[in-house]
């Protein structure tokens, strides 16, 4: 099936890279986030200390990758990304590390996806800055202890909670990303307009970013795609009439919700009388990975406020059922 436009996880065309902000005055919002940053890579830079390890938590296309290479740039140190995934035994994370000079950043997504033995490994590596190996196997078989160069891990994370807690437990400073506040997304759409040599009125920016989900990434690729619609149509600038145009023909309605959003609030109406439906039901009756549901799709509806996780199942709000046009039952959740 087609990619979808509005999914907040990095896809085959994006252009993310050349929309990075690549230092901390550049990045737009997460003020609490910044803040902190700053006082802990400036008090790191001014010992010449590795900074402690940084553990970075939210949804995905919120910046987790990009604020890990401008921490890597302000320490002025190296940059390594990998991902949980990506490591497959511990003899792999053992030779990213022994690779490592001095205060580097070692940046690994999706680290709740890392291997039990992986994670054995990497304990007394961000502990102690020690790597202990098996070498050999059987009787023979015998530990040794490598020092490695002092490093600053980077985590990332769509879901700390599914993060072992000695892992999290490692982590000295955890920060969480929120979906950005509308003005921050105007200003982020307005500085891509300029990296993308589009011309846009204000209204046209707010009606983007609007509907970009709380989300750079998102935002980044609707410019885009509104892009080629208005080169073709040759209608500069971009107002909120031509945006609106480009995101209509997109099916990205004016809440920045796409079919596939649409289908899962529509499912749980039509289906489940407003639920409550356990995520495993829901992902049956969509033919979705209850992750996709958990991780992509559930999380910008519920800061909507036209859903909601309970104990008993996902329900969905009055305003929920008002998106779709139905008229909330009595008893819904306002
Ligand atoms: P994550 O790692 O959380 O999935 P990324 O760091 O890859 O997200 O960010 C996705 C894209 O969104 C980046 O390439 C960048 O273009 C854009 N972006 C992220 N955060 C910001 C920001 N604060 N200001 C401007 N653009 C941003």
């Amino acid at each position: 099936s087609e990619p979808r436009l509005v999914a907040p996880a990095p896809q085959t065309g994006d252009a993310d890279a050349a929309l990075r902000p690549q230092t901390l005055a550049e990045f737009i919002g997460q003020p609490a986030v910044c803040t902190n940053l700053e006082v802990f890579v400036g008090a790191a830079r001014g010992r010449g200390e590795a900074l402690d390890h940084v553990l970075l938590h939210g949804p995905p296309g919120l910046g987790k990758t990009t604020l890990a290479q401008i921490v890597a740039r302000e320490l002025g140190v190296g940059f390594r990304a990998t991902s949980g995934p990506m490591i497959a035994r511990a003899g792999d994370l053992a030779a990213i590390l022994t690779n490592l000079e001095p205060r580097d950043v070692l940046f690994i997504d999706e680290i709740h996806r890392l291997a039990a033995p992986v994670e054995e490994v990497l304990y007394p590596a961000m502990e102690d800055f020690q790597l202990d190996l098996i070498i050999g196997q059987g009787p023979a078989a015998r530990s040794v202890r490598i020092d490695l160069a002092p490093f600053t891990l980077v985590g990332a994370t769509t879901r700390s909670g599914l993060l072992t807690r000695p892992l999290r437990d490692r982590f000295g400073i955890p920060l969480r990303l929120d979906f950005y506040a509308p003005e921050d997304l105007v200003t982020i759409v307005r500085r891509g307009a300029r990296l993308l040599d589009l011309e846009l009125t204000e209204d046209g920016a707010m009606e983007i970013a609007r509907r970009s989900r709380g989300t750079p990434r998102v935002a980044g690729r609707l410019l885009r795609r509104v892009r080629d619609f208005a080169t073709v149509a040759k209608r500069s600038p971009v107002d909120k009439l031509v945006a609106d145009a480009a995101l209509a023909r997109l099916d990205v309605d004016a809440r920045g919700l796409d079919a596939m959003d649409r289908r899962y609030l529509g499912c749980l109406a039509a289906s489940y009388a407003g639920g409550p439906a356990g995520v495993e039901t829901l992902a049956a009756a969509l033919s979705e990975e209850r992750d996709t549901l958990e991780e992509v799709i559930e999380p910008f509806l519920i800061q909507q406020g036209l859903l909601q996780r309970t104990p008993r199942g996902r329900v969905l709000t009055a305003p929920g059922w008002r998106h779709l046009g139905l008229a909330p039952p009595a008893g819904a959740q306002p």
